[in-house]
């Protein structure tokens, strides 16, 4: 397939169950073995501070960034298996503890809206978790929705909040 026919995709990985860093490693590699996508770049990890429910274990979190001939529902369905096998099962409270968590950040400058798939990431421009990566593979990119790059998204989250800290 020609390279100007892919997609170029940002997802968000993340572990707070079991052997965190081994598990996001293991599942850039999963996602770089998947026929049809290309490894692009990949974030730095970080050790982040849980949200939404916070009497859970510290996650790591990174982004990278593929190229990808799937369309968006067949990647998300590659990334829920590729969730499964590592031992990921169904249920369990939202935002709870996950041995693996892979989320389609941005896919091209698409903005998808069905109730299995929201494209941009609905709650991203709000995460210092998913910012802070993002900001180290593309800080001038924007964001399709609210026009603001990266940068600016993460320099206008407010002081305080949740800690992200470099974990390697
Ligand atoms: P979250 O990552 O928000 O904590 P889950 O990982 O438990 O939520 O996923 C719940 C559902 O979110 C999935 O079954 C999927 O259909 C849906 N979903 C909606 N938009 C996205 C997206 N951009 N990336 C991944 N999953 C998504
Ligand atoms: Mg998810």
């Amino acid at each position: 397939m020609p390279d100007d026919s892919l997609h170029t995709v940002y997802i968000g990985v993340g572990s707070n169950v079991g052997k965190r860093e081994e598990n996001c490693r293991k599942a850039i590699s999963s996602v770089a073995a998947c026929r049809g996508c290309l490894l692009d770049c990949q974030s730095r990890l970080y050790e982040t501070e849980p949200v939404g429910l916070s009497e859970q274990a510290w996650f790591i979190n990174g982004v990278v960034r593929i190229r990808t001939s799937f369309q968006p529902k067949a990647l998300l369905i590659q990334l829920q298996d590729i969730e499964q096998a590592m031992g990921r099962r169904p249920g369990g409270p939202r935002f709870g503890p996950r041995v693996l968590d892979l989320d389609i950040l941005f896919f091209d400058d698409q903005i998808v809206q069905t109730t299995q798939l929201q494209i941009p990431h609905p709650r991203l421009h709000k995460r210092r978790f998913v910012l802070k990566p993002l900001c180290d593979i593309s800080p001038e990119l924007v964001h399709p929705a609210l026009g603001q790059t990266m940068q600016s998204l993460l320099s206008n989250l407010e002081n305080g909040g949740k800690k992200v800290i470099l974990f390697q």
